[in-house]
């Protein structure tokens, strides 16, 4: 047996439940989990403002642990350290999987939503979408880099060879890509919640050349935003931010509606874009880059039945970089 927190409804808190430890089959792994990252995908997932969740439902997409039992066709062994995200399967054949794009693969699914995550001692996974890790760091220090960190990667990514790059919410992803822009030789504008000092002082610790709030306009012209915050009112506001030729790219999984606004803010071939989950290649070039950067996450941890705590302290904005479970 093992425990584990589980989403029952939507609109409820987790509630702390013994059930079977699951069996490997095929290329699956058994995982002992050590450290599960929250993330803001798991607060949309207890709302219910995603699609086709599926109860119960055991959340968490930022796994770091041991793999404990191998199924026959498994490629990584027992011992093995790993690390899970949040694309868990993809079909392999679709037209995006077939492009190298099976992020946006039309069969995807992913950990902690279509299938269990890592709110549970010990949690599934296919071999084929686990990270190895030869880092030695401690487990909760990983964690964060595998959602937060790579999806801030992959924004940045979008950014191209974009200089002067504005972030508009400074949570997990935030301070995590501030760190990996910097050490490519970018500037980082950081918007704060307005009001948040405690942000915005961490945004100026992790070396923004400049912090203001999400109400301010950019001190000058951006080549490139970067929207964390699910609030679609920073869409119009970040464009208004950017240079001719600059891109809004939203990294969140959900946002409130984005209000109506003129076509001369997106005149001047100014894009907005929307980064949708991970590829594994994302995943890998990330993880690199986080040892040679020595990025590193601010961390507030809790303990597994803890996780409705974690989750209402992210909610108020309590959390200054990550929050971690961690698991005995
Ligand atoms: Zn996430
Ligand atoms: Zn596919």
């Amino acid at each position: 047996m093992m425990r584990a927190m589980v989403l029952e409804k939507p609109g409820t808190e987790l509630r702390l439940v013994e059930t079977p430890q699951p069996t490997p089959k095929d290329q699956q792994v058994v995982i002992k989990v050590r450290a599960c990252a929250v993330c803001r995908t798991d607060l949309h997932l207890v709302d219910g403002e995603l699609p086709d969740i599926r109860y119960p439902l055991i959340p968490g997409h930022q796994v770091v642990g041991e793999i404990t039992a191998v199924g026959g066709r498994a490629e990584l062994a027992v011992g093995a350290r790993v690390g899970v995200a949040w694309l868990g399967w993809t079909c392999g054949d679709c037209e995006y999987c077939a492009s190298d794009r099976e992020n946006l693969c039309d069969r995807a699914r992913f950990n902690g939503y279509h299938v269990d995550g890592g709110y549970a001692e010990y949690m599934l996974a296919d071999s084929r979408y686990c990270f190895p890790l030869d880092s030695s760091e401690p487990a909760e220090q990983i964690a964060p880099l595998l959602c937060g960190g790579l999806i801030g990667y992959r924004c940045l990514r979008l950014t191209g060879e974009a200089e002067k790059v504005g972030i508009y919410g400074f949570g997990s992803a935030a301070h995590l890509v501030t760190q990996a822009a910097i050490y490519q030789g970018r500037e980082i504008y950081a918007f704060t919640r307005p009001g948040d000092e405690a942000a915005a002082v961490f945004a100026g610790e992790l070396g923004a050349v400049w912090v203001g709030g999400s109400d301010q306009p950019a001190p000058e012209p951006l080549d490139a935003a970067i929207i964390f915050a699910p609030v679609g009112a920073l869409v119009p506001k970040a464009l208004k931010d950017l240079k001719k030729g600059g891109k809004v790219i939203c990294g969140g999984i959900h946002m409130s509606d984005i209000p109506r606004f003129p076509y001369a803010d997106l005149w001047g071939e100014r894009e907005i874009r929307s980064v949708a989950n991970l590829t594994r290649q994302d995943g890998n070039e990330f993880l690199k880059l986080a040892r040679d950067a020595k990025i590193t996450a601010q961390i507030q941890t809790y303990a597994l039945e803890e996780a409705n705590a974690a989750l209402a302290a992210l909610r108020t904005g309590a959390i200054t970089g990550t929050a971690v479970l961690v698991i005995d």
